[in-house]
């Protein structure tokens, strides 16, 4: 039976980041995916520049025109009402993830990763160490890190389920024709267009991303606020829907167990304000090799998640962050005092594009807003009851 050190399921931005690092510390590494690349993946494709920073350290993967179309521009509404528009955010970069997993793949495939893209998994036993692909190959492993998505099924294999149906989200999307974009037409962000969460229009050169997101459980059904959305902007009519979940802020207190880890969306590793999950991806994607590298470095594969956790803690902690945040932006209650709010405060809105940007951290963003909410609030009062 071939054997490996390192068995990777999932070649999508978490997989490559931990195939392209594995590789670098010296191991043996076999990529899984079920999917033949280029492949398609819904996501509005926005790369903040937090994530650019792990692209260039993992990959050495620059930010080039071919890829990416770089925006300063953001404009905020809430249900129809203009929040205003800033023109110099930091750069933000919209990219079609059909190409762009195909180049971070490229990049794992050159580093040495062995491909074994366009496979499916028939058994998976953790207990052996040992995967069958459908095609009756057998491989044995001293570690295997779950890269595969939302419905991952090593997260399945260890939690009897992939994630929790009370704090998942759920986003439908659709490509619009191409609007005649500039370098100045923004980037549109909706709040409340899905109860607790959000719509986005992202122009790209070939096709403008439109898409709704919140939690599951608020939206049981979110054709509704699409098409409500869609009438708003007056674009997308017709166009073909797609649905995906979105682990919107679960990160797992425990990715993993022992010398099997999760990474990405398999974690639940999803920023639950802003949505953004391709950022963590790749930088959990990244910390789980280096966990399994140093793990086995020490002939101890089993200790990789003791590594592992202490290494995501910062990630974990700002989803926790941001979960307590969340409510002033997303609470039905609390939406027209965010709006307010949001609407006459620069500052407010330079804070979320710098979250955005990888500019601030979430610790510094809880203090100032818990140092300013009293006196927010207390304003807020005295307007209702002048
Ligand atoms: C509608 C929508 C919009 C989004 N927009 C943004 C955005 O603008 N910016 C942002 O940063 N994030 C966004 N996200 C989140 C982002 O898409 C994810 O966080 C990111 O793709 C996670 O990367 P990953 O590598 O963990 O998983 P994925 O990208 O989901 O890759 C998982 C891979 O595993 C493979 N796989 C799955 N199951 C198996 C199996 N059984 N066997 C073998 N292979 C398997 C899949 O084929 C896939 O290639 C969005 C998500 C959605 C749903």
């Amino acid at each position: 039976m071939k054997q490996v050190d390192l068995v990777i399921l999932g070649a999508g931005p978490a997989g490559s980041a931990a195939a392209v690092t594995a590789r670098r510390a010296g191991l043996s590494v076999v990529l899984i995916d079920k999917a033949r690349f280029p492949r398609d993946k819904l996501c509005g494709g926005l790369v903040t520049g937090r994530c650019a920073a792990h692209l260039a350290r993992i990959f050495g993967q620059a930010i080039t025109e071919d890829l990416f179309d770089t925006r300063r521009n953001f404009e905020f509404f809430m249900q129809g009402q203009d929040l205003g528009r800033l023109d110099d955010v930091p750069p933000l970069h919209l990219t079609m993830r059909r190409a762009f997993d195909a180049q971070l793949l490229g990049h794992a495939r050159a580093a040495g990763a062995q491909d074994y893209t366009g496979h499916r998994v028939s058994t998976l036993d953790l207990a052996q160490n040992r995967v069958t692909l459908d095609r009756g190959e057998p491989l044995s492993f001293k570690a295997l890190i779950g890269a595969d998505g939302v419905q991952s099924i090593v997260a399945k294999e260890l939690f009897s389920r992939a994630f929790d149906p009370a704090r998942v989200g759920f986003a439908l999307e659709i490509e619009a024709p191409a609007q005649t974009a500039t370098l100045a037409t923004p980037i549109r962000i909706d709040f409340a267009a899905a109860r607790w969460g959000y719509g986005w229009s992202f122009p790209k050169r070939g096709s403008t991303t439109v898409g709704v997101a919140g939690l599951h459980t608020h939206n049981p059904d979110m054709k509704p606020c699409l098409s409500t959305y869609l009438d708003l902007l007056d674009t997308g009519q017709g166009a073909k829907i797609k649905g995906h979940f979105l682990p919107f802020g679960e990160g797992k207190s425990r990715p993993g167990r022992g010398n099997i880890l999760l990474a990405g969306d398999a974690a639940g590793f999803v920023d639950p304000i802003t949505g953004e999950g391709i950022g963590h991806a790749i930088h959990s994607g990244e910390l789980a090799a280096l966990s399994v590298a140093h793990a086995i470095g020490k002939n101890k594969p089993d200790q990789a998640l003791t590594h592992y956790r202490r290494a995501t803690r910062p990630i974990r902690n700002a989803i926790i962050q941001a979960r307590l945040l969340r409510p002033l932006i997303f609470a039905p209650h609390l939406q027209a005092f965010f709006a307010r709010s949001f609407a006459n405060s620069r500052s407010l809105k330079r804070n979320y594009m710098h979250l955005l940007s990888g500019e601030t951290e979430y610790p510094a963003l809880l203090l100032r807003v818990l140092t300013r909410l009293p006196a927010a609030c207390w304003r807020n009062i005295r307007r209702k009851n002048p």
